[in-house]
């Protein structure tokens, strides 16, 4: 997880604006920056209230509609959970991780795994698949529900 969004992200950006003739507003930037700084898994009504509260006025259709521009820019991924949360996290180019969900709490823990990336290389392989991407989703209870248990 790499916080707040460096080069590689307003480059990025740039880059998909201008190739999509489409101008940087202040609006979209400001909604941008306050998603860079809130922490690393964001739903999107989460980032409309943190908006809302800094005294700017944005629609949540706004709010969705500049982090649909960032997924289509390849700069955040869109993670849907079991529990229905959709949660928006920075795609930095040649990262991957996992999610384990805490199915009480919600709290949400990443892994790199290099093995469990290599078996499902080897899976996709064996059945002749040319693969693309994978998400791994791991549902259970974090430590603090379980001594609550
Ligand atoms: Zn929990
Ligand atoms: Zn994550």
């Amino acid at each position: 997880m790499i916080k707040p969004g460096s080069k590689w992200f307003w480059d990025g950006l740039d880059a998909y604006l201008l190739a999509n003739q489409l101008k940087q507003t202040k609006q979209r930037k400001m909604i941008v920056e306050e998603f860079l700084a809130m922490p690393a898994h964001v739903q999107a009504e989460q980032l409309y209230q943190r908006v809302n509260e800094k005294g700017e006025k944005v629609g949540l259709a706004t709010i969705y509609r500049t982090l649909n521009l960032l997924k289509e820019a390849k700069l955040v991924e869109q993670c849907v959970f079991a529990d229905g949360r959709s949660v928006f996290e920075l795609s930095p180019p040649g990262s991957h991780h996992d999610h384990l969900i805490c199915i009480s709490c919600g709290e949400i823990a990443e892994f790199e795994n290099e093995e469990i990336e290599s078996v499902q290389r080897q899976i996709a392989l064996e059945k002749g698949f040319k693969l693309y991407s994978h998400r791994l989703y791991l549902y259970g209870l974090c430590t603090s529900c379980q001594r609550k248990t």
